[in-house]
């Protein structure tokens, strides 16, 4: 199985799209009062009622929200990926080429699975 080949470069991939979507999360942090780092890991649902009283807080809670969804993502494929479970679409079963692999790591299905699915005709689960 050639994709073995792949897993130290998917890896790698997994971890630089994390540390990218990390500091993100740290540059919204910065210009931010210090009340959303501790809001941010703790997930306090007193502190989101504050945070429903400033639009700009709701937008940043929303991103922050969406980093952390990829932040899953990507580590349910770092999972995979050091499981082995990779190159074969979740959905179909169909081989994914290496270049898709390699563009979208995060991605457990193949193009057509992956369409269908943003098409939201059909939703595959992780
Ligand atoms: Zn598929």
């Amino acid at each position: 199985m050639t994709t073995k080949l792949l897993q130290p470069r998917l890896l790698a991939a997994i971890d630089t799209r994390s540390a990218s979507i990390r500091q993100l999360m740290q540059g919204r942090l910065v210009d931010d009062e210090p009340g959303v780092r501790a809001h941010l890991d703790l997930h306090n649902p007193a502190e989101e009622d504050d945070a429903q009283a400033d639009a700009q807080s709701d937008l940043d809670a929303a991103l922050l929200e969406r980093y952390h969804e990829e932040l899953r993502v990507l580590e349910a494929a770092r999972a995979r990926i050091v499981a082995g479970e990779f190159g074969v679409c979740l959905e179909c079963g169909a081989a994914v080429p290496e270049a898709r692999l390699l563009a979208a790591p995060e991605s457990p299905w193949c193009v057509e699975c992956q369409s269908r699915a943003e098409a939201g005709a059909h939703r595959p689960t992780l």
